[in-house]
């Protein structure tokens, strides 16, 4: 049984590339190496015009596929349907939802091409798993050219409520395209919940216990929290104690004897970095005696930047860190550090460990790998204290971790204050019961657990679909059409994974 893996971005490693530590790209390319496997996806390169071939390289017993986009496939289905549709709509953001059926038919027709692709490499009894909201179509055009393979999907952001999701137009056609899987995997209840009650609502499927059933197929839907590297990500932790590398020499001659605060994010509206400045202003107004002891270390790696909504989210950081900094800062002593780039794993295992506090506090996040990398970072006899929002899938697992509500800039101030005065015992107490967490459940439990789970489905009876998802009435010049309201989004769309080990995915 040979695993396929299909992922809106591949990166084929390099051959002589060392053992990166942990990450989901990692996880993957693992399973693909324990059993043999093909690795499917866009290779990140942009062509002019219609190079549509698909290039195979082997790496051991990995194979891999990438195929290229041209620049209007790139516009419609990855920046346009994807970035600015589907990603806004399913972190609960209506405002910022745009909508353009030009998009819309881009996106399937990229879904289109890669399932025509993929399925001359198909054999019999391959297992497909096929990730993220860029592909959700992908199976059900594998079906409707009579491929019969398992095939599981799993969705790493939300999925919102059938209320917000059915103001997508084509919500209905484009979610009852999930039904072509045998196994949806989702982050939390949460999200499960919500997906099938929108299946249930706008497609009439029917529920039974773990699986949804619409028309002659079933398929199961459940939650698979995704996990880090935990141990890879303690070591280095540990390592930066006793071999820091320069940018963690640096923060601590930078900071001496001060605490310090740590959010790390890509640049994205969903991660709520402009609300937790302000948070971090309030908490210093509110508690002037923390005034030159604390600062706030903002690690914000700029992502989808060609995304024009962007550059909105980008000034605005900017001007409430400087307008914080001006105001609540001393000649010696800057409370703000907002640093717009991206360090490697090694840097930010440094930073989190020399951190007190972990900023976790987005305003919507499917897991959020960011507050698993912060526990996993600690020293056990002296821990940081974690705050996380209770918005992050995270929060579904990390109870003991100070949960807030990120709208709530009083009551993250508040955390922060808690968090800075609290104990040793009940540091060391919260932080016992995070790491048997993220340790019982990382990412080589989620991997086996999710596969486990696909392989375990008796899918012999299940009948091929045979309508694709419906195109969109054809227009000379298709209309673009905004959700709410007709305002421009003010705020970033964000984009391809940083520099992270998971750009496979992003
Ligand atoms: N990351 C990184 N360098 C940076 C900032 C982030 O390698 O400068 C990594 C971080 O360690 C984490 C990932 O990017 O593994 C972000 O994952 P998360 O689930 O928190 O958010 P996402 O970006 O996937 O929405």
């Amino acid at each position: 049984m040979r695993l396929v893996i299909v992922s809106n971005r591949v990166t084929i490693p390099d051959r002589h590339e060392k053992a990166a530590a942990g990450g989901l790209a990692v996880a993957l390319r693992e399973a693909l190496e324990t059993q043999g496997g093909l690795w499917f996806g866009w290779s990140g390169a942009v062509v002019e015009t219609g190079a549509h071939e698909v290039r195979s390289t082997q790496r051991g017993k990995v194979s891999y596929a990438v195929t290229d986009l041209t620049e209007a496939e790139r516009q419609s289905y990855y920046l346009g349907f994807s970035n600015r549709a589907l990603w806004p709509n399913m972190h609960y953001r209506l405002g910022l939802t745009e909508f353009s059926r030009t998009d819309y038919t881009g996106y399937l027709a990229v879904n289109r091409r890669f399932a025509k692709a993929l399925s001359a490499m198909l054999d019999p009894d391959d297992v497909v798993w096929i990730h993220d909201y860029h592909l959700i179509p992908m199976a059900a055009e594998l079906r409707r050219r009579g491929v019969r393979n398992r095939i599981g999907y799993f969705h790493h952001i939300p999925w919102p409520p059938a209320e917000v999701f059915g103001a997508l137009p084509f919500s209905a056609t484009l979610i009852s395209t999930l039904a072509a899987y045998d196994l949806v995997g989702l982050q939390t209840e949460i999200d499960v919940r919500n997906l099938i009650a929108g299946l249930e609502a706008l497609c009439g499927a029917k529920r039974a216990g773990d699986r949804v059933r619409l028309g002659r197929r079933e398929t199961k839907v459940r939650a698979f929290p995704i996990g880090i590297d935990v141990e890879a990500f303690r070591k280095l932790a540990a390592l930066s104690v006793r071999a820091a590398p320069r940018p963690i020499k640096t923060t601590r001659e930078s900071l001496g004897e001060r605490q310090l605060v740590i959010g790390v994010d890509r640049l994205d509206y969903s991660k709520g970095i402009v609300q937790r400045l302000e948070a971090f202003g309030q908490f210093l107004r509110s508690h002037p005696e923390h005034s030159r002891r604390v600062g706030l270390l903002q690690i914000a790696p700029p992502s989808r930047s060609d995304v024009p909504e962007y550059a909105e989210l980008d000034r605005q950081s900017d001007e409430v860190a400087g307008r914080l900094n001006a105001a609540l800062g001393e000649f010696d002593w800057t409370p703000i550090r907002v640093v717009k780039k991206a360090y490697s794993r090694n840097a930010l295992a440094g930073f989190y460990r020399r951190a007190q506090v972990g900023l976790v506090t987005p305003m919507r996040d499917g897991m959020n790998l960011v507050a698993k990398e912060y526990v996993a970072a600690q020293d056990p006899l002296d821990p940081g204290v974690l705050v996380l929002s209770r918005f992050a899938g995270a929060a579904q697992q990390l109870g003991e971790a100070l949960i807030v509500n990120p709208y709530d800039t009083h009551e993250v101030a508040e955390a922060i204050r808690t968090a800075l005065a609290m104990p040793k015992s009940e540091r060391i107490r919260r932080f016992e019961r995070l790491f048997a967490t993220i340790a019982s459940t990382d990412i080589a439990w989620w991997t086996r657990r999710y596969l486990a789970a696909l392989s375990e489905i008796d899918q012999s009876d299940a009948p091929p679909v045979r309508t694709g998802p419906q195109q969109p009435p054809r227009r000379k010049q298709p209309p673009k059409l905004q959700l709410v309201g007709g305002a421009a989004p003010n705020e970033a769309l964000a984009a391809a994974g940083a520099a992270s080990s998971r750009s496979s995915r992003r």
